[in-house]
């Protein structure tokens, strides 16, 4: 059975107001900035996402959402596929006043003046986020073998003048 797609545009006032819980996925071609950050995205972004309000009545966008991205391993230059995923507490407000308010623990997301939230573009953000700023494959899938170390010859040890030939030089 083909999972759901999620809607783009809802009226996040309303789902609030319902409690309104989405399970769905997002054709992940479809975000660009995805795919312009990773090399690619094999699959879907699968989302859960709960509509609520907290106790000090703020709207809450909750939940979490998961997928798979192709992106240039730091160390080989080759590609790896890595799963991300992301939790989320996301604050939906109208205005910078109402951004400003929310507790530090939610980030806040901005709703247009009749309540519509854009899900992809919140979705695709917590995605983005979630992307590691260093992408490397586990050591045994990774193409480049770690270089053996150095030996350990310092400056230090080099230029050092030996006590010895000092003597020898007092003594001449
Ligand atoms: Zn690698």
């Amino acid at each position: 059975m083909a999972e759901a797609q999620l809607p783009r545009r809802v009226d996040a006032v309303k789902l609030v107001d319902n409690n309104q819980q989405l399970n769905a996925a997002i054709d992940s071609s479809k975000l660009t900035r995805l795919g312009e950050t990773a090399v690619r995205c094999d699959a879907p972004v699968h989302c859960e996402i709960n509509f609520s309000r907290d106790r000090e009545n703020n709207r809450l966008l909750s939940g979490s959402c998961h997928t798979q991205v192709v992106m240039i391993c730091q160390r080989c230059l080759g590609e790896v596929s890595l799963p991300v995923e992301s939790s989320f507490e996301l604050g939906l407000v109208f205005n910078d006043d109402q951004a400003r308010q929310l507790p530090k623990r939610l980030e806040p997301v901005e709703l247009d003046e009749h309540g519509i939230l854009d899900l992809w573009t919140a979705m695709e953000d917590e995605v983005l986020l979630a992307l590691p700023s260093y992408p490397v494959h586990t050591q045994g899938e990774c193409e480049l073998k770690q270089p053996e170390p150095a030996p350990e010859i310092t400056e230090s040890d080099e230029k050092r003048p030996n006590p010895f030939d000092v003597l020898a030089k007092l003594k001449q």
